[in-house]
């Protein structure tokens, strides 16, 4: 039986409501992304809210960003993290990253954000050749779906005992159970929501914030 209960609009208000703790800079970066015609790109606010937990629970210090957008979700993790944090940002778009800029400039974070303008993988690749594994604490992926597998495989080894994974998405909509969905994008979904649930290096959750997010620490 279906426990999840349904959002109204007032209910979802008083979710935010009670999640919600945001910087002016905050704020703004998410309501101009708002006006974007990219805008469902962005992450769900109290995704922000979520990650911002997370990264606190488990004393995070060192983070990699799969997919940057216009910098909401780096923006929010940066500022959960402690004074020497840092957020390794992959992103493959100039255009989008500039709207981020001014945003953690003015936060006081874009020190703590190294941002690599480059195909993730070979950001990711540099890191695993470099000796890194087993040392970021947390990573957040969120970039193209067909390569979902390939991001989770290596972050998987670059973060340590402990940290977590969170790959957002991962309900992609309800269409993961839409049989006559067989995209690329799709597929790949499915295919790494099956590979973590089952995959013993890990404990995993794939929970409903915003549209699912799929968790997994690394044991
Ligand atoms: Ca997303």
């Amino acid at each position: 039986m279906n426990k999840t209960i349904q959002f109204t609009e007032e209910l979802y208000t008083y979710l935010l409501d009670h999640n919600l703790n945001e910087t002016s800079e905050q704020k703004e970066l998410r309501e101009l992304t708002a006006t974007m015609p990219e805008a469902e790109m962005q992450i769900s606010a109290e995704q922000g809210t979520f990650m911002q937990f997370l990264v606190t629970v488990i004393g995070a210090n060192r983070t990699l960003e799969i997919g940057v957008f216009t910098g909401y979700s780096s923006l929010a993790v940066a500022l959960a993290l402690p004074r020497g944090g840092s957020i390794v940002a992959c992103d493959v778009s100039e255009e989008f990253t500039n709207v981020a800029r001014p945003f953690w400039d003015r936060a006081g974070v874009a020190n703590m954000i190294d941002l690599r303008i480059a195909p993730a993988l070979e950001t990711l690749d540099s890191l695993v050749a470099a000796g890194e594994e087993n040392s970021f604490d947390f990573a957040f992926i969120d970039a193209d779906k067909a390569n979902y597998v390939l991001y989770y495989e290596r972050c998987l080894e670059l973060i340590r005992p402990g940290g977590i994974i969170a790959v957002d998405n991962t309900l992609w909509a309800g269409e993961v159970t839409n049989r006559e969905k067989t995209d690329e994008d799709t597929v790949a979904i499915r295919t790494l929501n099956r590979l973590v649930h089952q995959d013993k290096r890990v404990v995993s959750t794939l929970i409903n914030v915003g549209d699912g997010v799929l968790l997994a620490t690394k044991k």
